[in-house]
């Protein structure tokens, strides 16, 4: 069995943070329709679980969260890839179109891509095939 030609075909896994129960469910369900897929995590810990058991080819997170927030999710994200060896994940980060501080803020950390929240799905679909490898 070739095994690089599965791993080249499987579907594209991303993993969802947000404290929002209904931006969550909206996000999967937006990702498995789309072909992808998706791993929801309520905040970073949860994010950081499941980061430890499987393989992602995206990171998509919220900033405004109770505990860890957006910018500390993908701070420890990075740092468990560069710890286990891994490629660097994509970020791309949900945020408010009122959050002007908050998105300073994530691209001093060197974020690139943003949502804005309320988001359109095309825009949305276009954004994720842009920071998605082939
Ligand atoms: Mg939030």
């Amino acid at each position: 069995m070739n095994t690089e030609h599965v791993v080249h075909h499987r579907k594209k896994r991303i993993l969802a943070v947000d404290d929002d129960g209904l931006v969550r469910r909206s996000l999967e369900i937006l990702l498995r329709d789309a072909g992808f897929e998706p791993t929801v995590a309520s905040g970073g810990q949860e994010a950081l679980g499941f980061l430890t058991q499987r393989h992602f080819d995206l990171l998509i997170t919220d900033i405004r969260m109770p505990g860890m927030d957006g910018l500390q999710v993908i701070r420890a994200v990075r740092d468990y890839c560069q710890e286990m060896k891994k490629d660097p994940i994509p970020e791309i980060v949900l945020t408010a179109y009122n959050d002007e501080a908050v998105r300073q803020s994530a691209v001093r950390l060197g974020v690139k891509e943003f949502l804005l929240k309320p988001f359109k799905i095309d825009e949305f679909l276009k954004v994720l095939a842009h920071n998605l490898s082939q």
